[in-house]
């Protein structure tokens, strides 16, 4: 297992405890040393579970399988017959996929995984990571607005709870939602899938109703609205967003740009002190009107506007804890006898398999390598 290289990133791909359990299986384990280390995992107590702690040339030039959370900038490094398995992120760079092709890597990206197949649940590290940036994202709007978020009755009076609205109630907004909740907020959600409708409302929260019909896509996921859905969509979310004290919004739509549901207008009729937290935040927009990645920003008007980065990086502890537990389930599913063997037949493995035997055997990611080469 490798340190993670990108900036900020401080998730780890394998912790103690799942160190122990590869071990426990036969498997040698080395660790680069200090890999654990921005999580609050100790080298000593990935070599208390059995692992070797070398430095990241031994990992490269001793592992059949390597397993990061974020591709490593040094990916060079591979070499044939080798493994990678990690959040590689594909569709966005089908360029690392053509290189551990070219370089007969196996490259293996969990956010390929089939999502709605049962027993693939364990190894969803989507699903993990969206509910620590769902959890984080309530407590930075938490943390930045000026106010508290339960109602409290104190000697000098009683505050009024802060009005949450969480927009996309997906796996990370469904987590806002309850975590609002548990600070005590008064929250409402929405969300155009009927299904997620339904889970906004088991939770407790309030259910927005903007009179707009629903939008489900496939497996699970949204559609893009229509030109006539969204601009009828955006004209009542903007006249009910300046009644909320915090907005979070999570809303994406498979392979498409976030849409925009926070508009400047929306911004600007909402009060002094309000705050919106983007978690689809990107380069090519957000949710919000003039949110960017990474950066906090405060309106004329006074409303904070935090694009969130990468949020699960900033709850390491738990976010690494979950994403190991999905590295050992899906190398639990992968490795046969002792070594990786990719069965194409396996509908997980023809999910998460991006390149085998010199090849980009992913059908999505193989067309996005065709047109590059075009
Ligand atoms: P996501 O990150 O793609 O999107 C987040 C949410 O944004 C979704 O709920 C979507 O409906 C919503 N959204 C999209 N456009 C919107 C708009 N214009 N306005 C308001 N909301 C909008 O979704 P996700 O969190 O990755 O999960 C989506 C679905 O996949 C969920 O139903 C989830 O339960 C399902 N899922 C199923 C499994 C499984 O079956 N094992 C595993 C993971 C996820």
């Amino acid at each position: 297992m490798l340190r993670e290289l990108a900036a900020g990133e401080r998730r780890v791909a394998l912790t103690p405890d799942v160190t122990a359990r590869l071990a426990g299986t036969g498997m040698v384990v080395l660790v680069q040393s200090g890999a654990g280390s921005a999580a609050w995992f100790p080298d000593e107590a990935y070599a208390a579970a059995g692992a070797s702690v070398v430095d990241r040339g031994a990992v490269y030039a001793g592992s059949d399988v390597i397993v990061c959370v974020r591709p490593p900038g040094d990916s060079e490094r591979l070499r044939e017959g080798q493994a990678l398995v990690g959040l590689l992120n594909p569709l966005a760079d089908p360029g690392l996929a053509r290189r551990l092709a070219e370089a007969k890597v196996t490259g293996v990206s969990l956010d390929l995984l089939p999502r709605t197949l049962s027993r693939a649940q364990s190894m969803d590290a989507l699903t993990s990571q969206a509910n620590v940036a769902g959890y984080k994202a309530a407590l930075v709007a938490a943390d930045a607005y000026g106010g508290y978020f339960p109602m409290l009755m104190t000697a000098a009076g009683t505050t009024r709870p802060a009005r949450v609205l969480v927009l996309g109630a997906g796996v990370a907004g469904l987590q806002a939602i309850a975590t609002c909740r548990r600070l005590g907020a008064q929250v409402t959600g929405y969300d155009v899938r009927a299904a997620a409708r339904a889970d906004i409302a088991s939770t407790g929260a309030a259910v927005l109703d903007l009179a707009v019909p629903t939008a489900e896509g496939e497996a699970g996921y949204a559609r893009e609205l229509s030109d006539a859905e969204a601009r009828a969509q955006q004209a009542a979310l903007d006249a009910a967003t300046a009644g909320f004290d915090a907005v979070i919004t999570t809303a994406q739509v498979p392979g498409r740009r976030p849409p925009r549901l926070v508009t400047a207008d929306a911004l600007a009729a909402m009060r002094p002190g309000s705050v919106v937290v983007d978690l689809a935040a990107s380069e090519p927009g957000g949710n919000v009107e003039g949110s960017a990645p990474g950066q906090h920003v405060v309106t004329d008007r006074g409303v904070t506007v935090i694009g969130a980065g990468n949020l699960p990086a900033a709850v390491p502890a738990a976010a690494s804890t979950a994403y190991a537990r999905n590295i050992a389930a899906l190398l639990g599913h992968l490795i046969r006898d002792g070594a990786l063997a990719v069965d194409p037949a396996d509908e997980i493995d023809a999910g998460v398999v991006v390149t085998h035997d010199g090849d980009v055997v992913q059908p999505q990611v193989r067309g996005l390598v065709e047109e590059d080469r075009s």
